[in-house]
């Protein structure tokens, strides 16, 4: 759906679909580049990445495989405690591959860098990070992040694959959650 199918829901379109491509199709020549010579496995962590990894793994001029893993962070409250369960493991055995996570959107960074370690810690030749989204507060938690599309403010947004209440994936755009919805 478009922005214009849900009027009143957003106070603003922050990327557009158009906005979107233009640059994952950046991201993919870079991540070419990259990972030139090498073999690569995406990694997307469900839900969220789902759209992102659809589009840029079809936007790559090269093979891959692809896996998916689910996490939840435990702890009360809003705030991501950075402690994490897996709810779906990998099928693919990581020992000697070069993997690149690809995620929606960071907010804390707190769930990534656990992610990071893990996947590292069996024995990955290399992990990477690639999100579309960063916002503000991912820059206080010491994960490097290789790859991001776009930086946008500390607002709470829906669409291309996020959700509030698994409302709006479906959107084509980003945009800010109007309060309204939530309040
Ligand atoms: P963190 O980086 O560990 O704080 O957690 C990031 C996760 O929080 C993402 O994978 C999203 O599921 C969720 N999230 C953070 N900000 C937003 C937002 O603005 N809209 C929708 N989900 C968000």
């Amino acid at each position: 759906m478009e922005p214009a199918d849900i009027q009143g829901d957003l106070t603003e379109v922050l990327l557009s679909e158009a906005d979107i491509r233009v640059r994952i199709a950046e991201l993919c020549r870079e991540i070419e580049h990259d990972y030139a010579g090498r073999g690569l496995l995406l990694v997307g962590v469900l839900r969220g990445a789902v759209m992102v990894m659809a589009d840029l793994s079809r936007e790559l001029r090269r093979d891959v495989e692809m896996d998916w893993m689910a996490v939840s962070s435990y702890g009360a409250g809003t705030q991501s405690s950075g402690v994490v369960r897996i709810l779906k493991d990998l099928d693919t055995d990581l020992t000697g591959r070069d993997v690149l996570i690809v995620e929606d959107i960071i907010d804390s960074g707190l769930t990534l860098s656990w992610l990071r370690e893990n996947l590292q810690s069996r024995g990955a030749a290399s992990v990477e990070i690639c999100t579309l989204l960063r916002k503000p507060d991912a820059a206080k938690v010491e994960v490097d992040v290789r790859y991001v599309g776009f930086d946008i403010p500390n607002a709470f947004v829906v669409g291309y694959g996020l959700d509030y209440a698994e409302r709006y994936r479906n959107l084509r755009a980003v945009g800010i959650l109007a309060p309204s919805v939530y309040s």
